[in-house]
């Protein structure tokens, strides 16, 4: 271990004692082995431990409280080299299937004495969620995980999830990735939301991993939060820490395709190399559709919505995105877009309440 051979200054050479005869051995051990020299410590989340470069998979139990408790599926990917962590958290919402499916590949394929630093993979944050089936809320408390950060350890079950994710893996992490798709009623247009703090260095850390991540349309979003214990959102609980995060989105009403998997799949693999955990060079959109003023458009009452736009296309302002009908099919609005833009996702599956998402519709910035 590098850390642990005395350090070896001019004074020390001139006048040899043991501790520099002892660094001297040390020395021309480290030449004649560099593998050895580059052996480092064991990544430890909760019980999985994974020596350097080993993987160790396990689960970070979140115990019963006011409500039923859960377990969170993690693989801890220690490289033989060092480097930074990377923290990548998929299942946030359980029906976004393409980076769930897409983690799995890469903890096949990724080899840890390849790699350089520690991936921590969150397999699906979200287990009820999952395997209840449910779009943003938990079945169990009815929360969605992505507004209950940092979360607390006395609460339900989505902020005790928040909780742990927060402490164990998001405050360890030097770059953390929140993997989202459209959800089990979004039609979604891929894109990866790029947050903006106003401090220059975080910027251009969460810039550059914007563009990695080889998705042509990139979100800015400046809805900036300051308060480490109101983060609200993964990628806000990592900002708010000083650690650069992105949200990505790849992936569409429920579907597992592979086209979506890869797109996943391509995008964690562009990061891995972009962060130098894996040699090469991402494979980077040249011609990126830069967006701004992301405004997220809110059902005003329950019923049925019938697009009348897809994902992607672009509406003029004032443009129909759809009608809103009842339980019988009668109108009750038309429900238009805010600005001309692009459509990030629009509902597509017809039950709608009253508040929810109905579409997202972003500016172009003229560049
Ligand atoms: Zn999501």
């Amino acid at each position: 271990m590098v850390g642990a051979i005395p350090e070896v200054t001019s004074h020390e050479m001139m006048c040899p004692n043991r501790y520099a005869v002892a660094a001297l051995i040390a020395l021309l051990w480290t030449i004649a082995n560099p593998m050895q020299a580059q052996q480092r410590d064991a990544f430890r989340v909760g019980s999985i431990e994974a020596p350097a470069g080993q993987m160790a998979s396990g689960f970070l139990e979140i115990p019963a409280g006011v409500d039923e408790g859960t377990e969170i599926p993690v693989t801890v990917m220690n490289g033989a080299r060092p480097g930074p962590v990377l923290a990548l958290i998929a299942g946030t919402h359980g029906y976004e299937y393409p980076p769930i499916t897409a983690l799995q590949r890469v903890r096949r394929q990724l080899e840890p004495v390849e790699l350089a630093g520690t991936v921590i993979m969150v397999h699906v944050a979200n287990v009820p969620s999952f395997l209840g089936r449910t779009i943003y809320y938990s079945p169990i408390d009815g929360k969605n995980l992505n507004r209950a950060y940092p979360g607390r350890p006395d609460g339900t079950v989505s902020e005790r999830i928040a909780h742990t994710i927060t402490t164990q893996i998001i405050e360890r992490a030097d770059y953390v990735v929140d993997l989202h798709g459209g959800d089990g009623n979004e039609a979604l247009r891929p894109y990866v939301y790029m947050p903006v703090t106003g401090e220059a260095e975080l910027d251009a850390a969460v810039r550059g991993m914007a563009v990695a991540f080889g998705v042509d349309h990139i979100v800015i979003d400046e809805g900036r939060l300051v308060d480490p214990t109101r983060s609200v959102y993964t990628d806000q609980t990592a900002l708010t820490r000083g650690i650069p995060a992105i949200t990505t989105e790849t992936g569409q009403l429920g579907s597992n395709d592979d086209h979506w998997v890869d797109m996943a799949e391509r995008g964690i693999w562009n990061l891995l190399r972009h962060l130098e955990m894996v040699a090469g060079k991402p494979e980077i959109e040249t011609a990126i559709v830069w967006l701004t003023d992301y405004q997220v458009i809110p059902s005003p009452a329950t019923g049925m919505f019938q697009p009348s736009v897809r994902d992607g296309y672009a509406v003029a302002e004032d443009g129909l995105l759809g009608v809103l009908v009842d339980f019988f099919g009668d109108p009750i609005s038309d429900i238009r877009a805010p600005f001309s833009g692009i459509v990030n996702y629009v509902l597509g599956t017809p039950p709608v309440s009253e508040g929810e998402p109905l579409a997202m519709v972003s500016r172009i910035v003229e560049r």
